[in-house]
């Protein structure tokens, strides 16, 4: 079992009750799911299974792309991507490729007035991010970014107990196995954890960052020193090698009390992809208000240019 089956539910685990493809509900989003791993197959297992009663039941999987030659997934069928971008029953695109691929395909699916949600994180720059943003509205389409990390039980208890504290320093220290290649540079392989820290303290700003990297060993290991706007020093360290156990550990340091360790909370009755859905879709039928989108957004492009910033000082 990998990681991710591990923390986020594995595909293959669920899905007894499956809805008919392809029924006949008005104004129903036809999707696609491009990329057949571990989250393209959780798209998929969500589609045909939604939370009852919510938004998300507004998807029929009309199929998936992939570039192997794939038998039929949870009784979905393999699409060309030709036929994805030229179909007028396909509406939305679920791009769940490795990291190095989702630009292309964003912009491709965009470019077909297609809607897209991109698994995190949309590009490996953030030049490309602007413009996909841009192509996104002059199409009128709606561009997500998909970030479970923040809808976590234990993260969201970690915000409230942070709230209305001030903070004096702080260290974000992750742990994990090696990645497989097309996963990107670390600041954005490991944006989820970028994403943690601006979400909790604001906008950011990097004043140096390292990269030891041990390839005999399969070993890398990223420092970041940033500084939040009130000039509070932060440490973001992302630390890869095999059978390295997948964990985040949190030194803060307020001014009343420091926090050590992230709250051990029981998760949530809804998976993680599914409330990312259910917030896509929400999106899709416009219960979003424009600012939320906006500060997403904004939120999302702050950290992938502070990625930038960071892989130029380690290169540097
Ligand atoms: P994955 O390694 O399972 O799949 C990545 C890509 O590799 C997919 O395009 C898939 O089709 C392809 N692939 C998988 N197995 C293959 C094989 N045997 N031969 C050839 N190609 C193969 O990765 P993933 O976990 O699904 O991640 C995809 C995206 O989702 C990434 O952007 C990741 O950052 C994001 N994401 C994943 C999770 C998760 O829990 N898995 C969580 C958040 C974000």
């Amino acid at each position: 079992m990998t990681d991710c089956c591990v923390e986020y539910g594995c595909p293959r685990e669920r899905n007894t009750k499956t809805k008919q493809q392809g029924t006949a509900f008005h104004n129903m989003f036809g999707a696609v799911v491009v990329g057949m791993g571990t989250a393209g197959s959780v798209r998929i297992r969500d589609m045909l299974a939604p939370l009852p009663g919510s938004t998300a039941e507004k998807f029929a999987v009309k199929g998936f792309v992939s570039r192997r030659s794939l038998e039929t997934q949870q009784g979905v069928s393999q699409i060309p991507v030709e036929e994805a971008l030229s179909r007028e029953d396909i509406h939305v695109a679920f791009i769940c490729t490795e990291n190095a691929s989702h630009e292309d395909n964003v912009r491709m699916f965009l470019q077909a007035g297609k809607h897209v949600c991109v698994e995190y994180p949309m590009t490996t720059n953030n030049k490309t991010a602007v413009e996909l943003w841009d192509l996104a509205q002059e199409k009128g389409v709606i561009l997500h970014e998909e970030h479970i990390e923040l809808l976590t039980e234990d993260y969201n208890q970690l915000k409230r107990e942070i709230e209305g504290k001030i903070l004096q320093e702080g260290t974000l220290h992750f742990t994990g196995g090696p990645l497989k290649p097309g996963f990107g540079f670390p600041a954005f392989s490991g944006i989820a954890r970028l994403t943690w820290l601006v979400d909790l303290f604001g906008k950011l700003s990097v004043t140096a960052a390292t990269l030891e990297e041990d390839s005999a060993k399969s070993y890398s290991k990223m420092t970041v020193k940033l500084l939040t706007s009130e000039n509070r020093p932060l440490t973001w360290i992302e630390e890869r090698q095999p059978h390295l156990p997948r964990s985040k550990n949190i030194h803060f340091q307020f001014e009343s009390c420091s926090l050590t360790q992230i709250p051990s909370v029981p998760r949530g009755k809804v998976g993680l992809f599914m409330q990312d859905l259910i917030h896509f879709s929400a999106k899709l039928v416009g219960q979003v208000i424009p600012d939320e989108s906006q500060r997403e957004k904004v939120r999302i492009l702050h950290c992938l240019e502070l990625a930038d910033t960071i892989q130029q000082l380690c290169q540097s």
